[in-house]
């Protein structure tokens, strides 16, 4: 048996966040890795801000942190050699309900997933130095690849998860509504699966530079640019995705989707009470969720690996980990940061 002291970045209420020493212990079951960079991602930042994400609240400190990569100290793997470099899924699914059964394990009924409230003792996220995961976890990369690159893979999989939700995007017109950073990766990864156009809409002209930049062709304020154009014949696009969460982008996404077309909602919102029903019913749209990922962590970590998406126009700042409370107040105004990365 090993153990390890090893500091971890926790929160333990609504802008109560710390590092702290802990220690870990490997047993010689999965894969010790020592974590090298992590991500901040929006729910990270809920924690931090709120205290809890939705109705998940944070009721004991719990390590932050789903978005890291690092490399092998131990495994109880071959595949896995000490010093591999590896992305790290952060989704544990059961393998045994039915959703496990039927390969839809982002839908698995007993989920854990790194950095998460819902259970009760909390899922401890990856935001600190030395964790041990299961192997299955680990997706190996060549020591080659640029680590600012390679931690992209988790929100790049939760975008091409997205992309994939209505089937073909090959040769269609698209629209994202919402490009903070799961809008932008969505853009490119609908660039990488060949869609023809790639229209995209938000209220910040700093992140619709950085849609520019990933591949989209046209892009609009949200509020001051003329979308009518789009509306025309019932609607422009085959297929809208909805990226913000806010109920007037889900309305012009349905607006501006073609009658028979399909509309993707991504973005994690409130409530939506006067949602226009008719325009559902009358253009026969086709209406979709998309929540996480499955096998396309590891398009992801490919499509990274070999050049298919470059993520760093979105990278705005590096911190250090001890400097967890000025990089969680960064990358949580909106204005500055994009995406903003801890070095471990
Ligand atoms: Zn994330
Ligand atoms: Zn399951």
């Amino acid at each position: 048996m090993m153990k390890i002291q090893t500091q971890s970045c926790v929160v333990k209420g609504k802008y109560d966040v710390a590092v702290v020493e802990q220690e870990v212990e490997y047993q010689g079951t999965g894969t010790l890795v020592k974590i090298t960079r992590g991500g901040i991602c929006g729910s990270d930042l809920h924690y931090y801000q709120e205290g809890k994400v939705g109705s998940f609240q944070v009721r004991q400190p719990m390590v932050l942190g789903h978005e890291v990569i690092g490399e092998v100290v131990a495994s109880d793997t071959a595949r896995l050699a000490v010093g591999q470099k590896v992305a790290l899924n952060p989704s544990k699914p059961c393998g045994l309900c039915k959703y496990c059964l039927a390969n839809q394990q982002n839908q698995c009924t007993h989920m854990r997933f790194f950095g998460s409230a819902m259970y009760f003792p909390h899922v401890d996220g990856a935001f600190t130095q030395y964790k041990v995961v299961d192997s299955a976890q680990c997706i190996a990369f060549d020591a080659d690849r640029d680590e600012k690159v390679m931690v992209f893979a988790e929100p790049l999989a939760v975008a091409i998860h997205a992309a994939k939700q209505p089937g073909e995007v090959n040769g269609k017109r698209v629209f994202v509504s919402g490009v903070g950073p799961i809008g932008c990766l969505l853009v490119a990864a609908l660039k990488a699966l060949g869609a023809s156009e790639i229209v995209c809409a938000d209220l910040s002209p700093r992140c619709l530079d950085i849609a520019r930049e990933m591949g989209a062709s046209i892009c609009m304020h949200a509020s001051n640019d003329d979308f009518s154009r789009y509306q025309q014949e019932k609607g422009y696009f085959d297929i809208a995705f909805e990226v913000s969460g806010h109920p007037l982008s889900l309305l012009r996404c349905l607006e501006v989707t073609r009658a028979k077309g399909t509309v993707v909602q991504v973005g994690m919102g409130g409530s939506f009470p006067d949602f226009p029903l008719m325009l559902l019913i009358a253009k026969e749209l086709n209406l979709l969720g998309s929540f996480r990922f499955v096998e396309e962590f590891d398009i992801a970590v490919a499509w990274l690996s070999d050049g298919t998406i470059n993520p760093l126009p979105l990278l705005s700042a590096e911190f250090n980990n001890q400097q967890l409370e000025q990089a969680l107040a960064f990358a949580g105004d909106k204005r500055l940061a994009a995406k903003v990365q801890l070095v471990f």
